[in-house]
């Protein structure tokens, strides 16, 4: 970059000096005309003079030094030549100069001679015996002015080159100098200052974008972390029932399990395995929902109809609980995925069911609302401590762990909810009480907007 700017500048610097070398020498040569021009009319006035003082004889030893004298009788014709001879001349009376001069008193002006190749400048001035006495003079060529001047010039123009080399060079470092200073991890400390006024735009862009990054850096980071936990939540999770199990089938293999307590052994070992089940279930509905529900198709519903199957499918375990559900509402439209939809209303119905008191109950109300399906499964149950609302959403948290074991919950099933909820472009709002219930309130739009990828990680969450 700084040879490029070096280069722009030499060859600027350069163009701008020889244009002027040029107009300069223009203008002389005109001034130099000019000078030459009064110069022949002195002359000229001084000869006219002498040849009217001295007639013929002035011109006798006559030493023009670089004028060429003409004198011109009254009638054209030429008395006397300081270069050519008189009697090959033609009469000169139709000379320009010689007619403005017999007009007027003097004339002049500026031709190539007829027998001189030069371009000669011409001055007239009549005497008073009708005569003319003329004078003319090279005139000074532009080259013969350059070659005049060449030994200054090529000074001047060495000059110039070293001046413009050793000045583009700095300045050339100058520029790029403070550019290549700037430490691109802080260039807001930048912002303002004398030298980065004309970077200032580059710099904030590049504030931006550093911006950018560290977020994206930190997304991430903090997606990596998020992935590294679950999968040795997952380990552990699934450890836990595989040694129950392979513990159990250890004994019975033995015979160390008396023969009355086979059953509740082998009983043990079905209600651990379909633990397992269960919880390798929700990680494939999770990792299914991870994609954002790209691959699962969208069908018109009905939000009332889903909802009283995911209850009924939960009877055996509310009669277990002692526990009363209700199904209640209004036909309700959805576009979506029923599979997830389901799985919304399952896993609020399953949690309102498990977490309740003996003779409690649980109601789930399906109602469309400006546009929207708003879902509401609420319980008589134990509720939600505040503090512990936001998490609740997280995989693998659980507020109460050996309940939620004992209870047989996976610690996926509101991360399933909350990812299900996004998927359909919805929202999820949660109040609750402790001792005497929660509520959890989901808002499905109509037409789900797709999900956006950048909301990926907060799938982890
Ligand atoms: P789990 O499989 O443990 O039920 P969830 O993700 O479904 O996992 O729920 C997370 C935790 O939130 C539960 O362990 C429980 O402590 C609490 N929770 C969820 N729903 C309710 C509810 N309706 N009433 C009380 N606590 C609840």
């Amino acid at each position: 970059m700084s040879s490029k700017i070096f280069k722009g500048i030499w060859i600027v610097a350069l163009s701008v000096f020889l244009a002027s070398l040029v107009f300069i020498m223009g203008i002389s040569y005109n001034y130099f005309t000019g000078i030459q021009k009064s110069q022949l009319k002195n002359v000229t006035e001084l000869a006219a003079q002498g040849a009217a003082d001295a007639g013929m004889s002035y011109f006798d030893d006559l030493n023009a030094e670089g004028y060429r004298i003409t004198w011109i009788g009254a009638d054209g014709s030429v008395l006397y030549d300081s270069e050519a001879d008189t009697a090959t001349m033609v009469n000169h009376m139709e000379r320009e100069e010689v007619k403005e001069a017999l007009a007027q008193g003097y004339g002049e002006s500026a031709r190539y001679s007829d027998t001189l190749s030069d371009k000669q400048l011409y001055s007239a001035k009549r005497l008073p015996d009708g005569s003319v006495v003329r004078l003319s003079v090279v005139q000074v060529a532009v080259w013969a002015l350059i070659l005049g001047f060449a030994q200054p010039i090529c000074f001047v123009i060495l000059l110039a080159l070293i001046l413009a080399f050793v000045l583009a060079s700095r300045i050339a470092k100058k520029i790029v100098q403070p550019i290549n200073d700037i430490d691109l991890n802080k260039p807001e400390q930048y912002y303002g200052k004398e030298n980065y006024k004309e970077v200032e735009p580059l710099l904030r862009h590049i504030a931006a974008q550093q911006t950018q990054l560290k977020r994206d850096q930190e997304q991430i980071e903090k997606t990596s972390l998020i992935r590294q936990e679950f999968t040795a939540n997952v380990s552990h999770e699934l450890k836990t029932p595989l040694h129950a199990i392979s513990g159990y089938a250890e004994l019975l293999e033995n015979g160390m399990v008396k023969e009355e307590d086979i059953r509740p052994f082998a009983g043990k070992i079905r209600s651990e395995s379909s633990r397992m089940t269960k919880l390798v279930e929700d990680i494939i509905e999770l990792s299914r929902l991870d994609n954002g529900g790209a691959e699962m198709e969208r069908e018109d519903c009905d939000l009332l109809r889903i909802a009283e199957n995911a209850a009924d499918s939960l009877d055996a375990a509310a009669s277990a609980m002692n526990v009363s559900v209700s199904v209640e509402g209004t036909d309700t439209p959805i576009r979506g995925i029923p599979q997830t939809l389901y799985s919304i209303v399952y896993n609020l119905c399953d949690n309102a069911i498990k977490y309740n008191r003996p003779g409690g109950s649980v109601t789930v109300k399906v109602v469309p609302q400006n546009g929207e399906a708003v879902l509401t499964v609420s319980d008589t149950g134990v509720g939600i401590p505040e503090e512990c609302q936001d998490r609740i959403f997280e995989r693998f948290y659980r507020v109460d762990k050996s309940h939620s074991k004992e209870v047989g919950g996976t610690g996926l099933g509101l991360s399933i909810v909350k990812h299900a909820v996004m998927v359909h472009g919805g929202r999820i709002k949660i109040s609750s009480e402790i001792g005497k219930g929660t509520e959890f309130v989901v808002t499905l739009p109509n037409e789900p907007k797709e999900m956006l990828s950048e909301e990926e990680p907060e799938y982890y969450a």
